[in-house]
């Protein structure tokens, strides 16, 4: 294989997996728990599972890991799926851990039959006691020399729900002196009355997380199980599980999850920040999560992109969020149609146009491609942005002001004659003149302007709603804070201008489509937008506005 780049950590153990005759072809898995929308962390993971077995020919299983039957629900299921496929990936099986159940079950009949488990009726605190520290040996639970025989009746009762809640648990039993603290005798089933998403009440007991991952790896013959850093203690256990069930010898390796600055990436978060209404919903722009960054504009190449670029390491690390912007403008660059939209009016006069005289210009949607083009209503009456005319221009100052002359793009050349006051100095509204022979495209005027900016016609302009978005906290390493994460909420992180002027193309715009509104920045249809009145999204600016901030 020809390569570029080199290869990351889990690459080379795929390929030297390979090339030793371990495996003829590989498996993972993408394992999301449904207990909320997926984030961009995940699509790290997504990348990097799917990347794996499409480079080296395998596949792929969607496995939602779903063993907790109180936080998971059914519309999370459906919401990552979706985001899965946006993502552009397609998964070899759609399963469910929760189909693992009887197998699970019979798993730790098989360990009490072995003499590798028994039921303890100790309670939390004191199975806490049990447990040792670090630096100190747990002890021995008394419930630990259960007969098997005793085992197998009193975990057959659980099962059939003759226990309350809390009042036993099923344990492995390993040693209480472990140096690693998960292998003091964990816990791997619990008494749960609750109702399933799938399995309804058929079942009232769970396994824990130790007990399902590994076996539902080693079910579907997972040759790579690759999850985050935290997982690396319970890399033992995991092991220890199919050593002793003799079970399809899955292996689990790790990487660094994804942090990045400016962002809060933890599902029980983001939940409190739906629930408290501190954003509209899951799909709020504002949010990491691919719903929301969906909803914002940014799109799956680019994202995509973001996951190859960062690349994976085995110690944590934070990410700049300029990188992940910056992947969207490079893709929106490309694909974005452009649009003229003025967001702060200043209306002009064409003093030498005619009086009622529409002319069609003709613009391109992409800079590259001159044959592609949409019309636009040149007038005499057009609106520009305030910001392009000052009164008395600063120094390099190249666009509108007395007596001086700008490009309109896609239209003329204008001169700037003179301009009206309102009673409070404000200037309201500028009186022009254009060059006839300087239409775009056909000029033969001859005369050069430095300026270009961007208009609409005024009387054809289309009012629109912009929502522009900035980060949703302001602190750069969330991961760091001592304090409530909602104490730092950045206050403007959303902004809405209700009345824009966008060119009377905008009226075709579809949800999905990507433009750019000409020196304001990346825009998409939001899907609050009524036929009468439509929305959009600021995906992102143009350029690196943090960036300049910093280098003021
Ligand atoms: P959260 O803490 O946000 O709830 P999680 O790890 O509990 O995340 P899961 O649904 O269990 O969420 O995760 C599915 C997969 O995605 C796991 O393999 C997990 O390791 C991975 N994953 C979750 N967050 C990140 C992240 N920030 N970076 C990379 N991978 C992640
Ligand atoms: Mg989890």
């Amino acid at each position: 294989m020809a390569e570029e780049k080199s290869l990351n950590f889990l690459e080379e153990i795929v390929e030297a997996d390979l090339k030793s005759g371990k495996y003829t072809s590989i498996a993972t898995r993408f394992p999301p728990e449904p207990n909320g929308y997926l984030h961009l962390g995940h699509a790290k993971s997504i990348c990097l599972n799917f990347g794996l077995a499409l480079k080296y020919g395998g596949k792929t299983n969607l496995r939602f890991d779903d063993t907790n039957p109180v936080t998971e629900e059914t519309e999370y299921v459906e919401s990552i799926k979706g985001d899965v496929k946006w993502l552009g990936f397609q998964w070899a099986e759609e399963l469910y851990a929760s189909d693992y159940f009887p197998q699970l079950y019979e798993f730790a009949v098989l360990l009490i039959k072995k003499g590798l488990a028994y039921v303890d009726d100790s309670t939390s605190e004191e199975m806490a006691a049990q447990k040792g520290t670090p630096t100190q040996p747990g002890k021995n639970s008394p419930y630990r020399t259960r007969t098997i025989e005793e085992n197998l009746t009193l975990f057959a009762d659980m099962k059939a729900g003759k226990y309350p809640d809390g009042s036993k648990v099923l344990r492995a039993k390993i040693d209480m002196t472990h140096t690693n603290m998960l292998m003091r005798d964990p816990v791997i089933y619990r008494i749960k009355h609750a109702h399933h998403h799938r399995t309804g009440d058929a079942w009232c007991i769970y396994p824990m997380y130790d007990f399902a991952h590994g076996q539902s790896d080693s079910i579907e013959k997972i040759t790579h199980s690759i999850c985050t850093l935290e997982f690396v203690p319970h890399r033992e256990l995991y092991n220890w599980c199919i050593d002793n069930l003799e079970i399809y010898p899955s292996r689990q390796y790790e990487f660094a999850r994804l942090n990045m600055t400016y962002t809060m990436m933890s599902k029980r978060k983001l939940l409190q920040l739906v629930n408290e209404k501190h954003v509209t919903g899951w799909d709020d722009p504002r949010m990491p999560t691919l719903s929301g960054v969906r909803r914002r504009g940014y799109t799956p190449e680019a994202i995509r992109d973001f996951c190859d670029r960062i690349g994976v390491a085995k110690r944590d690390n934070l990410i700049d969020i300029s990188l992940l912007e910056f992947c969207v403008r490079e893709h929106l660059n490309k694909v974005a149609a452009r649009r003229m939209v003025v967001f702060d009016p200043l209306k002009v006069v064409i003093t030498n146009y005619p009086e009622g005289k529409t002319e069609i210009m003709n613009s391109e949607n992409y800079p590259e491609d001159h044959s592609n083009v949409r019309e636009m209503p040149f007038g005499r009456e057009l609106y520009i942005e305030r910001e392009d005319f000052m009164e008395v221009p600063v120094k390099k100052y190249f666009r509108l002001s007395p007596g001086q002359m700008v490009r309109l793009k896609s239209g003329f050349i204008i001169k700037c004659d003179d301009f009206v006051k309102d009673a409070n100095g404000n200037v309201t509204e500028l009186r022009c003149s254009y060059i006839p022979e300087s239409r775009s495209g056909s000029d033969t005027s001859g005369i050069n302007v430095k300026g270009v900016i961007h208009w609409v016609n005024a009387e054809k302009a289309v009012p629109v709603e912009v929502r522009l978005y900035d980060r949703l906290f302001n602190v750069e390493d969330m991961g760091a804070l001592d304090d409530d994460f909602r104490n730092h909420l950045n206050p403007d992180s959303l902004k809405v201008l209700p009345t824009v002027y966008a060119e009377p193309e905008i009226l075709n715009a579809k949800s999905g489509e990507h433009f750019q509104f000409l020196r304001m920045g990346y825009f998409c249809l939001d899907m609050d937008s009524t036929t009468g009145k439509l929305i959009f999204n600021r995906t992102s600016t143009l350029r690196d506005m943090w960036a300049k901030e910093v280098k003021k």
